[in-house]
Formats: C-alpha cells, sequence, structure tokens
C-alpha cells in the first residue's frame, strides 16, 4: 500500500476527516518544501509560525546533533541540565523584566494550562479559592486541550460542539468598555486575564490595538487580576517586536510562549511567570505547582531552542521584519481591490487577506500548489506568515499567487 492510500485510511490530521487529500514531503530546506513527486513550493506558513529561521539550519542541526551525542532525554524530576538553565537564562534575558521562573512544557496548549492552573492556585495560595474564573475577548485561540479550549471563542473557536464540558469563562466585545464592565462586574470570580497581545490567530487572525492592551494592563491592576499573555503565535520578532507586548510597553504577571521557540525543529513551550506569582504559589499549601510533564525540558529541544533564540538574536531581525512588513505592505494592497476580498490586515510579518465568503480549502490549496507556493487557509482567511529568511523574489511569488488566485474565485 503505498504512503498516501495508507495515510488517508490510518492517520488523523489535524482538524480534518480520515480521508482528507494530503501532500506527501520528502524534504524541507530554507523556505521551500519538497513534494514526493519533485515540485518544490515556497512556504508561506513557517509550518504554523514555527520554522523561523527556514528548513534543515545547519546551526540548528548542529545544535540537534550535538546534544543527541550526549543525552537525548532525562526525565525532569529531580534532575536538571545545562540546556535546559540556557534556554531558561536565555528566556529570561529576553522577555519582560519581571518575567523570572520558567516552567518548560511540551506544546503550546499545555503552555496554556499551566497559565491557568498557575493563576487558579495562586488565588487559592492568597486566600480567594473563589477566584477560578478567566476573562478574555472574543475572536481568541488558545490551543486544543480542554483549558485552553474554554478561553477560545465560544463560537467560532472550532470547538462549540464541547461547550457542555467546558469551564464557563467571561468573554467581552472587542472593545475597552466591555471588558472593563466585565472586570467590574466580577472580578471577585476571576483569578487572570487571558489574551493574544496584538494579534490574535487561528481565532480570526485579528490585529487589535496596543492602547487596548495597555488598558487592559492597569485594569488588571486596578482589579487585582492577573495578566497572562499567549505569546506562543507572536512571540520571537513575528510582529516586529521580539514580543507583541513590547508595543504596549507592558509586561504580563504569565507569558506562554512556543511555536516559534526551537524554530520550528521539535515540540517544546514555556510558561514564564513574575516572582511574586512562584513565590505566593510555593509558600502556601500545598506548596508544590501541580503539574509536571513526562518530556519537560527535553534536552533535545532546549538545545535546538537556545540555537535558535541566539541565531535570532545575532540576525538584524528588526531590519528583516520591517521589511516584510513593507512589501506585504505593497503587495498585499492590491488585494483590497478585489471585489472578493473584505479586508487586508498586516502586522509585521503577517500577511491577512480576509474574503467575503468562506473558502473551500481544498480546491484553494490546489491552486496554490499549481503555483508552488504553500499556503493553508482557513475559514475565509488567506493567510502568510513565512520564514524570515525569505527573500523578496520568493515572498512576491507568494503574494503574487494570493492575488492571483483570489481573483481566479467566482466574485461575491
Ligand atoms: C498554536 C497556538 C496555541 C496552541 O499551541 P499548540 O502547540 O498547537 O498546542 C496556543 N495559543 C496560540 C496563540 C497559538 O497560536
Amino acid at each position: 500500500m503505498n504512503l498516501t492510500t495508507f495515510d488517508k485510511q490510518h492517520i488523523w490530521h489535524p482538524y480534518a476527516a480520515m480521508g482528507t487529500p494530503v501532500y506527501p514531503v520528502v524534504s524541507a530546506n530554507g523556505v521551500y518544501i519538497k513534494l514526493a513527486n519533485g515540485q518544490e513550493l515556497i512556504d508561506g506558513m513557517a509550518s504554523w509560525w514555527s520554522v523561523i529561521h527556514g528548513y534543515n539550519h545547519p546551526i540548528l542541526n548542529a545544535a540537534i546533533h550535538k546534544q543527541v551525542d550526549s543525552m537525548a532525554h532525562v526525565m525532569f524530576g529531580g534532575l536538571t541540565h545545562q540546556p535546559a538553565v540556557d534556554l531558561a537564562r536565555l528566556l529570561i534575558e529576553i522577555t519582560p523584566n519581571n518575567l523570572e521562573n520558567v516552567f518548560f512544557s511540551d506544546s503550546g496548549s499545555v503552555a496554556v494550562e499551566v497559565a491557568i492552573k498557575m493563576a487558579i492556585q495562586y488565588c487559592y495560595a492568597v486566600g480567594n479559592p473563589k477566584k477560578q474564573k478567566l476573562l478574555t475577548i472574543r475572536n481568541g485561540y488558545h490551543g486544543d486541550t480542554f483549558g485552553a479550549m474554554a478561553v477560545c471563542d465560544p463560537v467560532n473557536g472550532m470547538h462549540n460542539i464541547f461547550s457542555h464540558v467546558l469551564a464557563q469563562h467571561y468573554f467581552a466585545e472587542n472593545n475597552i468598555n466591555s471588558f472593563q464592565k466585565l472586570l467590574e462586574q466580577h472580578h471577585n470570580e476571576i483569578a487572570a486575564v487571558i489574551l493574544e497581545p496584538l494579534l490574535q490567530g487561528a481565532g480570526g487572525m485579528r490585529i487589535y490595538s496596543a492602547e487596548f492592551l495597555r488598558s487592559v494592563r492597569s485594569l488588571c491592576d486596578e482589579y487585582k487580576v492577573l495578566l497572562i499573555l499567549d505569546e506562543i503565535a507572536t512571540g520571537f520578532g513575528r510582529t516586529g517586536t521580539l514580543f507583541a507586548c513590547e508595543r504596549a510597553d507592558i509586561s504580563p504577571d504569565i507569558l506562554c510562549v512556543g511555536k516559534a521557540l526551537t524554530g520550528g525543529y521539535m515540540s517544546l513551550a514555556a510558561t514564564l511567570t513574575s516572582k511574586q506569582v512562584s513565590e505566593v504559589i510555593c509558600s502556601h499549601p500545598p506548596g508544590v505547582f501541580m503539574h509536571g510533564p513526562t518530556f519537560m525540558a527535553n534536552p533535545l529541544a532546549c538545545s535546538v531552542a537556545a540555537a535558535s533564540i541566539n541565531l535570532l538574536l545575532e540576525s538584524p531581525w528588526q531590519q528583516t521584519i520591517s521589511n516584510i512588513e513593507q512589501q506585504l505592505i505593497d503587495s498585499l494592497s492590491a488585494c483590497a481591490a478585489l471585489p472578493q476580498v473584505a479586508d487586508v490586515r498586516i502586522l509585521g510579518a503577517v500577511g491577512i487577506v480576509e474574503l467575503q465568503d468562506s473558502i473551500d480549502v481544498a480546491t484553494m490549496q490546489q491552486a496554490f500548489v499549481d503555483k508552488g507556493v504553500w499556503i493553508r487557509p482557513f475559514r475565509n482567511l488567506i493567510y502568510i506568515m513565512p520564514p524570515y529568511i525569505i527573500t523578496p523574489q520568493q515572498l512576491s511569488q507568494l503574494t503574487q499567487a494570493i492575488f492571483e488566485v483570489i481573483k481566479a474565485t467566482e466574485p461575491a
């Protein structure tokens, strides 16, 4: 049985039915994904925000090779190692100043679970055990596990069939008055606010202002509610600053990072907290934080993450992102004139074209592949967040393909 036939019959893919057509990949190098039929596609997705330096990078390959020869894995209960310490040190250095303690986990969703549990345990420890709810805004996405699903948009968050088993939280409209009202009314039950700063990802690819985020921070202070920022998509330079919250000049009490953390090499995420949060948790019964993944701080993942962050910091990443942003503004604006297009949004190295109607993903996917690019739309959104190493020529192939593929569809 050949590869695709077996895949169709036996393997699930993200948010897909069994049997959904998929393209077999044999290798990936730089910004190119090579299909089994020999075709090479320019990657517009950076494998969902993560492959910021491109595929098969010699420095990242070397980091993994070096680590695997000394220790691929060891449990983190009662043990520690250099890769974890190096990475934690780097994360503490590059994230907002107040964040000093790092909890490593395997995926973004788990980093969010950890953040939520920390916020609730913090409130329990300070003698507010009734504060167990979260407040967020509409159109968010924070992951696919149960705690994370419960703070995704309740309508378009892709999880509404589970709503009866999810924890019930508060959802503000995306304006500060609605947010303030809910906080005023319910702060006695709210442990934390959770938000994706500035750019909401899979919940709708929406951008909101730094001013909104600043107001959220001061309202959280006023009502003594923790602020969790989920920078799993926005972290590591994607929006133009190393972390999106820097634009608002604020720090969260708890920060989640993932996706680009390892440059897309391995699954790893981290939840960072202020000393205040971790000290309160550890100095009240039960005196420990109640979480501990089997593969916590995997040494291979930690080494490649540290190598990826160093690679980023040593590169002229600000100029790179700003060049990509400018080119996206210049080239995607043409799409706004098409009758099929509702909106064009750009932030840093992220370009979003929102269509009037939802897309038939399989058909549009094939149209993009025919043009030699890898772009995976969802709902009515075509979006790209390419590897930072993309050249202007490669980027214009992506934006040109978007324009042509939309143009070829029936107008709304
Ligand atoms: C992708 C994503 C997650 C979930 O991360 P996984 O690694 O897929 O579990 C959480 N929050 C945001 C903002 C994301 O973009």
